[in-house]
């Protein structure tokens, strides 16, 4: 048993798989092959296959896979998008990368997620999209989402950076709207050893634009159509990817068996966790619980041995990136409350039942202590 039980570890995560990944990355080594060959291919119809979309197109990271899905949308100066306003930045900023402006919209206090009641007051004639985060792995709730697009010609495109695996209402993340980002940075739940990133999309048309953008505007080698990027991801974190899409299902399940604990041990503490609607299967990116005095309870929790994060501390609005801009003047007192009373708790397909329950434990004693100072 770890005396210590760190947030997340990912050499041992990755160690259950070192033979393969080895030989994965032998693979390539001797194919001699490293940027779009067969790894990437394969990797990607395996990818839009899991997704359930139709077509994959891997990318160089999150971050790029929405901004391109953007420049493919041709959203930019002059545009508006609706974003979440408690997300990571990255939700934000490929909005203003595109040249267009991020519109945010506060999450519904309960599921941290976009709130759907809140979007028709937002769009202006300007507005060109709404990107919904499937925050903590929790998927959005899309349909009513769907539907104020529909009514108003948006682009839906989900940011699906952690939820891979998460299913609404049946389907799975990644085949829900227009398009959808995902990263695999390596802690999230399909992660990489580096870098990556995907776009998932049923319209061919989009995919071959994204896919095109992200070689330098090129389809035909040397033929530029376009001002592009250099947004690929390379063949050895495709081969890597690979093996360990093979693992996801049984690591989401893991996550899955973990949080029932988690939400079973906490159930009757005064802390607030993401309320789970009916008919949507998260793949628990992030376990959050929340409680007013959330650094606190870091520190008590760091003395006890017990890793925690922060997602985040801060609102995108209130970064150095938006600070001084008319988004930083806005108030939006939930995103900033989230960030404020938010906690990451230790959750990975290498934790164990027992360290669940030791860290639930630890939880409970923080919370009293915590209490109890109060008085
Ligand atoms: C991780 C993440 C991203 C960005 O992914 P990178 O691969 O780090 O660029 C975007 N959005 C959300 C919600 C994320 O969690």
């Amino acid at each position: 048993m770890r005396e210590h039980i760190p947030f997340l570890d990912l050499k041992d995560v990755n160690a259950r798989q070192r033979d393969e990944l080895i030989a994965a990355f032998t693979e390539v080594l001797d194919a001699g092959w490293f940027i779009h060959g067969k790894q990437c291919e394969a990797f990607e119809a395996e990818f839009a296959a899991y997704c359930e979309a139709k077509h994959c197109v891997s990318v160089s990271n999150g971050l790029d896979a929405l901004h391109l899905i953007l420049r493919a949308m041709s959203i930019g100066p002059g545009d508006e998008v609706i974003v979440p306003s408690n997300t990571f930045i990255a939700t934000w900023l490929a909005v203003s990368f595109a040249g267009a402006t991020p519109v945010p919209v506060e999450p519904r206090e309960d599921t941290c997620n976009l709130d759907p009641e809140l979007i028709a007051a937002a769009i202006t004639p300007r507005t060109r999209a709404i990107i919904p985060v499937h925050l903590y792995g929790q998927p959005a709730d899309m349909d009513p989402i769907l539907e104020i697009a529909r009514r108003h010609g948006l682009k839906v495109i989900e940011d699906a950076a952690q939820s891979h695996g998460a299913r609404y209402h049946g389907k799975r993340t990644g085949s829900l709207a227009d398009a959808a980002a995902f990263s695999f940075y390596p802690g999230k739940n399909l992660g990489a050893l580096g870098d990556g990133g995907a776009v998932t999309t049923s319209d061919p048309e989009l995919a071959q634009r994204v896919r095109m953008l992200s070689n330098y505007g090129s389809r035909k080698k040397y033929v530029h159509e376009a001002a592009g990027f250099n947004a690929r991801l390379d063949e050895v974190q495709a081969a890597l990817l690979r093996v360990k899409l093979r693992q996801l299902d049984a690591d989401n399940a893991i996550r899955q068996r973990l949080v029932g604990i988690y939400t079973q041990e906490l159930a009757s503490l005064p802390l607030t966790l993401q309320a789970a609607p009916q008919g949507i299967e998260s793949v628990w990116h992030l376990f959050t619980i929340r409680h007013p005095e959330r650094d606190h309870l870091q520190a008590e929790l760091s003395t006890m041995g017990v890793g925690t994060a922060i997602h985040y501390p801060t609102s995108p609005h209130r970064q150095g990136a938006y600070a001084a801009t008319a988004l930083g003047k806005l108030a939006l007192p939930i995103s900033d409350r989230i960030h404020a009373e938010t906690l990451s708790l230790p959750l990975s397909p290498v934790h164990t039942e027992k360290e669940v329950l030791q860290v639930a434990e630890a939880v409970q004693r923080a919370v009293v202590k915590i209490g109890a100072t109060d008085c």
